[in-house]
């Protein structure tokens, strides 16, 4: 509140009670000289009375109410002109603070304000620059007087122009990428009297803008160049592909011919040489040795067409299996006297606990299974030693387990020995004939049929080969 005004304010606060105590005290001193005399003369006391009262009170209370209500007005005028004054001092220290450039533009295009964001945004103090033309915190030429006159144009048909992303210069004349928002000034008259402008440094978000575009440019290379060599590399899939579906063709051709066109002269054969020892019963030692030979070999020859078959039936998953629950001695006793049959350099034992379990398999496939071990344990073990069998079963697995006292398998080909082709680099696989697929056999069997096959070495010496298979949930032997 200035000094003046408080003043008259102090001034109209007095007059409010001495203006109606003097109007009082003159109509008091009026009533009781001059009008007192002019009373007599017309000697009306009633009317005396009644202007005395009159003159003394109304006129004092008029004057009273006058004062107070010009008091009044000036009191709020007092209040409207303070609020008015501290918001414009709120507006000035937002202004002065804002962390953005806030310019003041005339209608000249010179800038009158100049706020402290524009001092750190640009460098300069507001006295340097006050008085310059806008246009000077632009790269000087065409383009900006082109810019300018365009924003004044949008700004004065449109009020404002917000948004507009721009490069200014700085005091050091470095680029400053800002965002530019413009409104225009105009007076009671509507008349335009300038520009309030404000300026957002983006550089930083500019910066990252560029960084992305370069990332997703690179990133967008780097996609194509992958969908490239993707496309090659389906390309070169499929050829493989094609050429393993030829060889796959080609497979089972050979399964075909190896079942059809091996198997029959094998069977002839061996039948030839089964009718041969119980036919013709005189024969020379040569003869017979010669017979023994031809059975041998015409059983190897089986046995490898049988694997053969086997894997690749098992293979393209063609072999069908016959489960059904079976009592697993009886089955075991038959292979072993096949296999004894055909050896008399070993002994060969059979050791069962009591009341086992049916198991619930495919019989043949079990057989194959258990000769292929035992001709293996037979084979692998020194003539003349024995080979043990060994069933046992729990409540869910009953295993078969067939040990030989041969030198055993190396603990580390324990599990290699039932890859397919595998054999173990010693010398005595080396001396046996072989080819590495009947493990391979055994363990996709076995597990074709819900169980397993593994091999250990006996504490004293030799291998265990076993197998197991699921218990049939019904009847026991
Ligand atoms: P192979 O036709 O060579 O006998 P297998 O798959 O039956 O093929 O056996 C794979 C390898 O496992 C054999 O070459 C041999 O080295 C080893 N092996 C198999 N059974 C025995 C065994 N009872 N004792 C020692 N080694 C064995």
């Amino acid at each position: 509140m200035s000094r003046e005004s408080s003043t008259f304010k102090k001034r109209i606060a007095t007059m409010r009670w001495l203006l109606p105590l003097i109007f009082a005290l003159m109509a008091i001193i009026y009533e009781l000289s001059v009008a007192r005399w002019i009373h007599d003369i017309y000697g009306d006391a009633v009317h005396f009375i009644v202007e005395i009262l009159f003159f003394s009170t109304a006129g004092p209370f008029l004057a009273f109410l006058t004062l107070n209500q010009i008091s009044r007005w000036l009191e709020e005028k007092e209040l409207a002109e303070s609020q008015a004054r501290a918001s414009d001092r709120r507006l000035a220290s937002i202004t002065s603070a804002s962390a953005d450039a806030i310019i003041g533009v005339d209608k000249r295009g010179k800038i009158e304000s100049w706020n402290r964001g524009a001092e750190l945004l640009f460098g300069y103090f507001a006295k340097d620059i006050q008085g310059r033309s806008f246009s000077s915190l632009f790269q000087a030429g065409t383009a900006v007087d082109v810019e300018t006159s365009w924003l004044e144009e949008v700004a004065l048909e449109e009020g404002f122009v917000r948004g507009h992303e721009t490069v200014c210069l700085d005091f050091g004349g470095h680029r400053i990428d800002v965002e530019m928002t413009a409104t225009s000034l105009r007076d009671d008259e509507n008349n335009p009297i300038g520009m309030s402008i404000v300026l957002r440094d983006i550089t930083n978000r500019k910066r990252r803008e560029e960084e992305i575009r370069r990332l997703n440019a690179s990133l967008n290379q780097q996609v194509a160049d992958r969908t490239r060599e993707l496309a090659e590399k389906l390309e070169e899939l499929a050829q493989a592909n094609s050429a393993l579906q030829k060889l796959d063709e080609m497979r089972s051709e050979f399964v075909s011919l190896v079942s059809h066109q091996l198997r029959a002269p094998l069977t002839n054969m061996s039948g030839a040489v089964q009718r041969i020892k119980v036919d013709c019963s005189i024969i020379n030692p040569t003869c017979n040795r010669m017979l023994q030979i031809l059975e041998q070999q015409t059983l190897r020859l089986e046995r490898l067409v049988q694997e053969v078959l086997n894997t690749a039936r098992l293979e393209a998953g063609e072999l069908i299996l016959q489960l059904e629950p079976v009592s697993v001695l009886p089955v075991v006793q038959q292979i072993i006297d096949q296999v004894q049959a055909r050896t008399d350099n070993h002994t060969i034992r059979l050791t069962e606990k009591p009341g086992l379990p049916m198991v619930f398999t495919d019989r043949d496939r079990m057989s194959e299974v258990l000769a292929n071990l035992l001709d293996n344990a037979v084979k692998y073990s020194p003539p003349g030693s024995e080979v043990t069998i060994d069933v046992r079963a729990d409540q869910t697995e009953l295993s078969v387990s067939v040990r030989d006292c041969g030198p055993g398998v190396p603990e580390a080909e324990l599990e290699r020995i039932f890859d397919k082709y595998y054999r173990v680099d010693s010398s005595d696989s080396q001396i046996a004939y072989g080819y590495g697929l009947g493990l391979y056999v055994c363990r996709l069997l076995a597990e074709a049929q819900g169980g397993r096959v593994w091999a250990e070495n006996h504490r004293d010496h030799g291998a265990v080969f076993s197998f197991s298979l699921p218990v049939w949930q019904g009847e026991h032997v």
